[in-house]
């Protein structure tokens, strides 16, 4: 895990999201979940011994790199809070992958943790950890010294949160923000992002967690607003020559920008052709 200030942590270097630790006075609270049964254990005992017990685990949103672990968050005896649109979507996986969320779980951990596998509950001890809490607006929770400002802030998917801790410097904002690596809009809403992703700018943060990559500061509202502009020029210039919306699938494509985040190569086609579609989609509705 990489220390980011005297009470953050966070991991950004297994597959799966970047998910986060911070430490109060009154236990600790978590920020999304690993997508690695090992790393989930370390992750519960490590804030265990710092600070003695789990509160709160917040999520920042329904996809399962995220919410994998809230099944062990919950047995450490976390409350869980995220908004009220999560449950829309919660322990779905996209319908391309063709798979129940149980098997996509299974064969990750088959993969990537062999050795934990045995501590993969089955499908039907799998506890469904759904939120304890959710919220509509905005949810401020005061734990010890610290203040996690929860906000809706929609954008890579409908239920987005970032939750905005002032006295780390520090938000937390799921998938909101991609760096250094492939961006997924299979569930995003463009206005909706750039209106979320405007409005980090306004923060005084020194630090803005992402879902995927590496951590960065205000940069990486910069660079997230420019890769995703640049994905609509193209597609938009796709679409001023005639192409259809399979032609732009053929033709466009941005595999070469960067490499999917850590892990998992196989996702590149899925992303490339169905972000050209989101982006044709939108597009052809303005
Ligand atoms: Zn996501």
């Amino acid at each position: 895990m990489q220390q980011l200030t005297p009470n953050v942590y966070t991991e950004t270097e297994i597959r799966g999201c970047d998910p986060s630790i911070v430490l109060t006075k009154e236990g600790a609270v978590f920020i999304d979940t690993a997508q690695w049964i090992t790393n989930l254990e370390q992750m519960i005992a490590f804030a265990e011994e710092k600070v003695g017990c789990v509160k709160y685990l917040i999520n920042t949103e329904s996809h399962i790199d995220h919410i994998f672990g809230n099944h062990w968050l919950k047995k450490a005896g976390a409350t869980i809070i995220g908004h009220e649109k999560i449950l829309d979507s919660f322990f779905k996986i996209p319908p391309a992958f063709n798979m129940t969320t149980h098997d996509y779980n299974v064969d990750i951990i088959e993969r990537q943790d062999p050795e934990a596998l045995d501590r993969m509950p089955s499908e039907e001890e799998y506890i469904i950890a759904t939120p304890d809490i959710t919220f509509s607006d905005r949810l401020t929770l005061k734990l010890g010294d610290h203040t996690f400002d929860c906000f809706h802030k929609p954008g890579h998917s409908p239920e987005q949160v970032s939750v905005y801790v002032p006295e780390e410097r520090t938000v937390f904002v799921g998938d909101n923000i991609f760096n250094d690596c492939q961006i997924w809009l299979h569930s995003a809403d463009f206005d909706q992002l750039f209106e979320s992703l405007d409005w980090l700018l306004t923060l005084d943060v020194d630090y803005i967690v992402p879902g995927h990559g590496p951590v960065k500061g205000k940069e990486s509202v910069v660079e997230n607003k420019q890769f995703l502009y640049d994905w609509l020029a193209a597609v938009a210039d796709g679409i001023n020559k005639g192409w259809s919306k399979e032609e732009c699938v053929e033709r466009i494509n941005f595999a070469d920008r960067c490499p999917v985040d850590i892990g998992q190569p196989e996702c590149m086609e899925y992303i490339q052709t169905n972000n050209v579609r989101k982006c044709y989609d939108y597009l052809m509705n303005k």
